[in-house]
């Protein structure tokens, strides 16, 4: 269902009220899974407005209109669409009781013009205005719907969530919800992470599951949909499950996660904080982790030990060690996050050194890379990689897993 919302009054053209009327609808809409494509705004003019309808039934098959229903000679939107539809308007009894009852309770008189507002189109569904005296209208009408709300809008919520909603949920034969679900990995290739999973993909339609990879991070995207929305999260759920059975060790995170917000999330949860020391990385592993709002509580700081001045002499690297392993080794890495962690007195540090290229250094080719993680108590932890790309993709893939090392521990 494609619906168009036309909002009548010329004080919405004139800037005196917004149409706040057409942002509640939509989102009304929205919870129902019907698409909005178009918010019309026309004034309290017959002409206008009948051209307005005309172009909504072309590309429309629900259109709701807001205000204009009220007692007085602007008010035209009833008698316009009884016009273009060609319907009668009939009185409504229940509608004009409780008019008058309006009348009764507030001590004021009824004027003629004041029934006007009981006459409802032939053949419609009389929505019950109860904070007011307009009631609304439902009907459709060669394929498509038309829905008459009133336009102040404590009267118009009320009636569309008691009496308009239901009216469009009985309509949608298939009245489904879509829900969806981001799953984030790290250290799989799209290729793997597709092999891996190739049946779920290919087996199911509901959810379905859609890979996409970049940045040297693959995430999936699982989609279901389901007449409830709880239902179409479990489906959700049972899918996830199957995921993470075949590879759940490279998952990190959902939706907006990053490997940095995980990082910071993690710590802080744990009451820990972290230092780095950092060569090749120049300082963006430290970087991207401060931009994250709350690192305070969490980074401590660093080193960025680019030459092999700065490892010796501000982290202590023994000469030997940057002699006969070099400044690229296991054992470099594996001293840099010892020490950054005791020079900063953080609970866990970390260490990057490697070629970040395009030229070699000390003999190993670009994309040799080390990653140290010191944690007090433990064995510190060396992952050595090769990593494949230009100087930028090899920095940005190295602090990614130095993240990814860090949550895996
Ligand atoms: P009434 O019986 O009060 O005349 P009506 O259905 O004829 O109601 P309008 O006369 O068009 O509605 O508008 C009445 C009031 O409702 C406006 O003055 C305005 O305060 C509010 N209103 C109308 N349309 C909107 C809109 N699209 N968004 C927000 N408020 C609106
Ligand atoms: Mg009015």
């Amino acid at each position: 269902m494609n619906a168009e919302i036309i909002a009548v009054g010329s004080e919405l053209l004139l800037g005196q009220i917004a149409n706040t009327n057409a942002q509640f609808l939509s989102q009304q809409l929205a919870e129902l899974g019907i698409n909005v494509y178009f918010h019309t705004v026309v004034g309290d003019n017959v002409q206008r407005l009948e051209q307005t309808v005309k172009i909504a039934q072309t590309r429309a098959d629900l259109i709701i209109f807001t205000g204009g229903l009220g007692p007085t000679k602007d008010d035209v939107t009833k008698e316009t669409i009884a016009r273009l539809l060609q319907r009668e308007l009939v009185m409504d009894e229940e509608a004009l009781r409780s008019i008058e009852a309006y009348y009764a309770r507030t001590k004021r008189t009824m004027t003629e013009n004041n029934k006007k507002q009981a006459l409802v189109l032939t053949g419609a569904e009389v929505l019950k205005n109860e904070y007011g005296m307009a009631p609304g209208m439902a009907l459709t009408v060669n394929d498509v719907t038309y829905m008459l709300l009133p336009g102040p809008p404590k009267e118009m919520m009320p009636m569309f969530i008691r009496y308009g909603r239901p009216f469009l949920l009985g309509k949608l034969q298939r009245h489904e919800r879509i829900e969806s679900r981001v799953l984030r990995f790290f250290g799989i290739g799209e290729s793997q992470l597709e092999t891996e999973i190739e049946d779920l993909i290919d087996r199911q339609s509901n959810p379905t599951i859609a890979p996409l990879a970049g940045d040297g991070e693959v995430t999936l995207r699982i989609t279901a949909k389901h007449a409830s929305a709880v239902e179409a999260k479990k489906l959700l759920d049972e899918a996830e499950q199957a995921i993470v059975r075949r590879v759940g060790q490279y998952l990190y995170g959902y939706n907006d996660d990053t490997l940095f917000s995980k990082v910071i999330e993690r710590l802080k949860k744990y009451g820990k904080t972290i230092a780095a020391a950092e060569s090749l990385t120049g300082g963006r592993f430290a970087a991207e982790l401060t931009a994250i709002p709350g690192a305070s509580q969490t980074v401590k700081g660093g080193v960025v030990c680019y030459t092999n001045e700065v490892k010796e002499r501000v982290l202590s690297i023994p000469a030997s060690v940057l002699k006969t392993d070099g400044a690229v080794s296991g054992q470099c890495a594996k001293l840099l996050a010892e020490h950054v962690r005791t020079l900063c007195q953080a609970d866990i540090g970390v260490s990057f050194t490697g070629v970040a290229g395009p030229d070699p250094l000390e003999g190993k080719p670009a994309g040799t890379v080390y990653i140290g993680v010191a944690v007090a108590g433990h064995e510190t932890e060396v992952h050595s990689l090769t990593l494949v790309g230009d100087r930028e993709t090899i920095r940005t893939r190295t602090i990614k897993y130095g993240c990814f090392a860090v949550l895996k521990r």
